[in-house]
C-alpha cells in the first residue's frame, strides 16, 4: 500500500534491534485518513472470506481495524492485556511475550464475544515473530471459532512470524512488508507488479 509505504519512510524512525517507530501516526498519535484507508484495503483483501467478526488487540491494534470491522459491516472485539475487575470470569486467555516490551502478559477476551460459528479476522500493527498473532489465534480457537485471516499493517519480513502463521495454514496480508531496517535505512519488499494490456 503506497501511502502506507510513503508515510513509514518519512514519518517512521529506526530504533536499534530491528524496531520501527511509528510514534507519529500508528503507535501514540493516529493518523485517522490513514486508518481509514489501511481499514478499506483490509476489507478489500478479505472480502472474499466471510468475515463475521474482527479481533484485534489494545491499544495500537484498535485504530487500524476500526475502520476494516466498519467497511465490513462486522463488530470490532479488541482482547485486553490488563486484568479489569469487571473481566474476571467467562474469559479466553493466552500468554503472549512482548518483541517491544520484552515482557510476557496475558491477554483477555470475555467468552461473550466469541462464538462457534464465528469466522475471524484477526488485525495488529506490526508482525514480528507472531507472539501477538498467535495469542489471538489461541483465544478465537478456544472460543471453537476459525482464524479466517491476519491482517498486519506493518510486516517485518526479518523476523519469523509470517513463516510460523504459513506453517499453521494461516492466510497473512501486510499492508507494509519490510524487509531491512539496517544502517537506518527502511527497505521495502518489491511487491510483485501485474500488468495488463
Ligand atoms: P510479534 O508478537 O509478532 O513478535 O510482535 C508484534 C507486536 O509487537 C505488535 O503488536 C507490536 O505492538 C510490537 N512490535 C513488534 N515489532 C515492532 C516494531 O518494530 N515497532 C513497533 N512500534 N512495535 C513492534
Amino acid at each position: 500500500m503506497k501511502l502506507l509505504q510513503q508515510t513509514i519512510l518519512d514519518k517512521g524512525t529506526v530504533l536499534p534491534n530491528g524496531v520501527l517507530k511509528v510514534n507519529t501516526f500508528l503507535n501514540h498519535q493516529v493518523d485517522t485518513g490513514l486508518m481509514i484507508e489501511i481499514g478499506k484495503e483490509f476489507a478489500n483483501r478479505f472480502a472474499d472470506a466471510n468475515i463475521n467478526k474482527v479481533v484485534t488487540i489494545e491499544s495500537s491494534g484498535i485504530a487500524p481495524s476500526f475502520f476494516a470491522a466498519h467497511t465490513l459491516n462486522v463488530p470490532l472485539v479488541f482482547a485486553r492485556k490488563k486484568k479489569s475487575l469487571t473481566l474476571k470470569d467467562n474469559v479466553y486467555t493466552s500468554e503472549v511475550f512482548s518483541f517491544t516490551k520484552q515482557e510476557a502478559s496475558e491477554i483477555t477476551v470475555a467468552k461473550e464475544f466469541l462464538q462457534e460459528n464465528d469466522r475471524v479476522l484477526i488485525i495488529d500493527d506490526f508482525l514480528a515473530n507472531g507472539q501477538a498473532a498467535q495469542g489471538l489465534i489461541d483465544v478465537v480457537t478456544q472460543a471453537g471459532a476459525t482464524v479466517a485471516g491476519i491482517g498486519i499493517v506493518i510486516e517485518k519480513t526479518f523476523q519469523p512470524g509470517r513463516q510460523i502463521l504459513e506453517d499453521k495454514g494461516y492466510r497473512v496480508e501486510s499492508l507494509a512488508r519490510i524487509q531491512s531496517l539496517q544502517n537506518e535505512k527502511i527497505t521495502f519488499v518489491e511487491e510483485a507488479v501485474t500488468v495488463t494490456n
